[in-house]
């Protein structure tokens, strides 16, 4: 990590854990590759530019979906027996349509991602490793700041961030209304706890929506002490919508992770929280799989088929050092790393 050491005091303790077989995931190619198969299917229908407008449960136990084609402004219903509401900044007012007993109390505070990117191809050469550093002192858990090098489509970047920005907006091509018509009668005071109690995280906020580019070359001099301001430019990622949760004691709490709500009945899930998506989306999709289709689950079909999409499905892990570099071994055989 050249660009990392130097320029530093030889006498500055650096002490770093580094990991060979890393690598990233164009998650965007990812999905493409994932819903070509599934279209393929003959049973499966992929409506992009369609908004999912309400959806109302019906007496014989199904769900009614409002649909509105955005191309040509045309509505219709679509019947559902089951319904998972994956809609990112999205889910959080569809949940609320879906009126169900477990969605109340929810709330939802964005916050928006910025990068610096570098534009300085002889700098982005030099940097061929993701360093990692740790949240700062007050700076909520993703806040993690990175050098990163990522590879999109063959071409190489070097991104440095995240920066925080404050927007109320839940999704990036969103409303400035999401969030003060996110609030309810049923949320409000969750909300207001939520925002007291966390006092430091708005004065975070506050500070790194007020930060200038010098003041962000600054933090990123931090891990690259060359950085020259006018290689860098800016760049808005997208938006996080953290939740926000009734809490018996403190009124509302404010979550860094992920959360799933169901319906008691197991007709609805939906995914709240700030990084639902790409690293843990599996794990969260088991987890709908069990809350949702728990007799499913148990049948000999499904778990065969579980088991041979995802072989270590079910094995303990925790103290069994021969089983995780099995697994290791094997997932780098999937996804051709050479180690
Ligand atoms: C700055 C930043 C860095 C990140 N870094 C990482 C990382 O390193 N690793 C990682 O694992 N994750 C990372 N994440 C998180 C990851 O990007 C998200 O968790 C993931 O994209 C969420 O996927 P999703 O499908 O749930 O939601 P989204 O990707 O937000 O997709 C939701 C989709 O639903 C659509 N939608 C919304 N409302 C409706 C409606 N009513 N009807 C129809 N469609 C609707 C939206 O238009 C959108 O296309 C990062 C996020 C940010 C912002």
């Amino acid at each position: 990590m050249p660009l990392v050491m130097e320029g530093r005091d030889d006498r500055e303790k650096v002490a770093a854990t580094k990991v060979d077989i890393g690598t990233d995931i164009n998650f965007g190619n990812l999905a493409r590759v994932l819903f070509n198969h599934l279209s393929s299917l003959p049973n499966v229908h992929l409506h992009l530019l369609h908004e999912v407008r309400d959806l109302e449960k019906q007496e014989d136990g199904t769900w009614e979906l409002k649909i509105k084609n955005l191309q040509d402004d045309e509505k219709f219903f679509v019947k559902a027996d089951f319904v998972f509401i994956g809609a990112g900044g999205g889910a959080l007012p569809l949940l609320d349509k879906s009126d169900i007993e477990e969605a109340r109390g929810y709330g939802g505070f964005p916050v928006s991602g910025q990068w610096l990117v570098c534009n300085n191809e002889s700098v982005v050469a030099e940097h061929n490793v993701k360093v990692y550093g740790k949240a700062s002192v007050g700076a909520p858990p993703m806040s993690v700041p990175h050098l990163d090098t990522r590879l999109i489509d063959g071409k190489k970047a070097l991104l440095f961030g995240p920066f925080a920005g404050f927007t109320t907006k839940f999704l990036k091509n969103g409303s400035y209304f999401d969030l003060p018509l996110s609030i309810e009668l049923d949320n409000i005071i969750p909300m207001l706890s939520a925002g007291w109690n966390n006092l430091a995280l708005t004065r975070y906020l506050i500070q790194q929506a007020t930060l200038s580019h010098a003041d962000r070359v600054e933090a990123l001099r931090e891990y690259y002490p060359h950085a020259e301001a006018e290689d860098w430019e800016l760049a808005i990622a997208g938006q996080r919508v953290q939740v926000i949760k009734k809490d018996e004691a403190e009124g509302g709490v404010l979550e860094f992770g992920t959360e799933i709500i169901h319906a008691a009945d197991g007709s609805l899930a939906a995914l709240l929280g700030a990084s639902p998506g790409a690293s843990t989306s599996v794990a969260i999709m088991l987890e709908i799989l069990e809350k949702c289709f728990a007799k499913k689950m148990q049948s000999s079909v499904w778990q065969k088929r579980l088991k041979k999409m995802i072989p270590f499905y079910g094995k303990a892990f925790k103290g069994n050092e021969k089983r995780w570099l099995e697994l290791r071994k094997y997932n780098n055989s999937v996804l051709h790393l050479n180690d």
